[in-house]
């Protein structure tokens, strides 16, 4: 049998301690306050901000979005996000992702103050979680592990494989692991073979944004196997990155998507929130 390690549960212990917490900000003054910056005209970007606007509203979080325009240049982007860096009625600033054709984000997203980059997307940010120090983790790597933790899945001294090298995910996933004691491998496009890499390892995490990637002949009996991909399927909704038929039956456990990995991302992005506005009026 394998079990399905969902985020349901956990995210809602996330949201209702977030909830009392925002509702304690409120109550001295200010609620906790998140600018969401969109230069897109994404659907798929549009329907993720919209999700976090109506996380935030549940929590008791102000939430304003602000919309640069899908032809933003770099400097606009980069001082929207100096300005509300600065702006002492901003707790939290998240950059939405596709940029304009032509910005890169490292080089914007290095002017998000560390202390409101509740994503932690910044250079600044990944370069103190490599380096072990304080600092806001992004939210679905953190998700990945909380995850796993919740179920009791142990991590220290064990063989973990992640499929994704992205600075979105892949790669804090990794640098989060380490923390954990975790052997790690990261495997990505150019992997010779991933499924010699993913058939030893104890836990496998797919974050490669592609359909059906990992099948059951990556997975050895009785691992354990996080989906953080969210594609779009052919009928609208959404699908991960595993191949849940032929997993199943081999696995010792799954998450499923939806309902795994994305509840527990967006949980946590809540409570970076809450912990930016605590600290900021602390
Ligand atoms: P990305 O496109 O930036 O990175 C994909 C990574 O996968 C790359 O490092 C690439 O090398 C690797 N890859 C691609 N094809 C591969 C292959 N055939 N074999 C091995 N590795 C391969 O994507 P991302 O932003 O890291 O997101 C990954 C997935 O996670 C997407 O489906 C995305 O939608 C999803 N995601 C989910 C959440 C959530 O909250 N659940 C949050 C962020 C991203």
């Amino acid at each position: 049998d394998t079990a399905s390690l969902t985020g349901k549960e956990l995210a809602a212990a996330i949201n209702a301690d977030s909830k009392e917490r925002a509702a304690a900000l409120t109550a001295a003054g200010t609620a906790p306050t998140l600018a969401l910056i969109v230069a897109n005209d994404d659907p798929a970007s549009a329907w993720y901000v919209n999700s976090l606007r109506k996380a935030a509203e549940r929590l008791g979080i102000a939430c304003e979005r602000i919309d640069l325009g899908a032809d933003a240049s770099a400097e606009t982007i980069r001082a929207e996000l100096s300005a509300r860096s600065a702006d002492p009625a901003t707790d939290a600033i998240m950059l939405q992702t596709p940029l304009p054709a032509g910005v890169n984000l490292d080089d914007v997203s290095s002017a998000i103050a560390a202390a409101k980059d509740v994503d932690g997307v910044s250079p600044l940010s990944l370069g103190l979680l490599a380096s072990g120090l304080d600092g806001f983790v992004p939210a679905t790597s953190e998700a990945v592990v909380e995850l796993l933790k919740h179920h009791g899945v142990a991590l220290q001294g064990r063989l973990v494989t992640v499929v994704g090298r992205s600075n979105i995910v892949g790669k804090p996933l990794a640098q989060l692991l380490l923390a954990e004691n975790a052997t790690v491998t990261v495997a990505h496009s150019r992997t010779a073979d991933l499924a010699a890499v993913t058939t030893p390892a104890d836990i496998v995490v797919a974050a490669a944004g592609r359909i059906g990637l990992v099948t059951g002949k990556h997975i050895g009996d009785g691992a354990v196997v996080i989906d953080v991909g969210t594609n779009e399927a052919a009928d609208g909704g959404i699908v991960g990155d595993v191949e849940a038929t032929s997993v199943i039956g081999k696995a010792a456990a799954l998450s499923p998507v939806p309902g795994g990995v994305g509840p527990v991302t967006t949980a946590l992005l809540m409570r970076h929130v809450v912990v930016a506005a605590e600290k900021s009026r602390a």
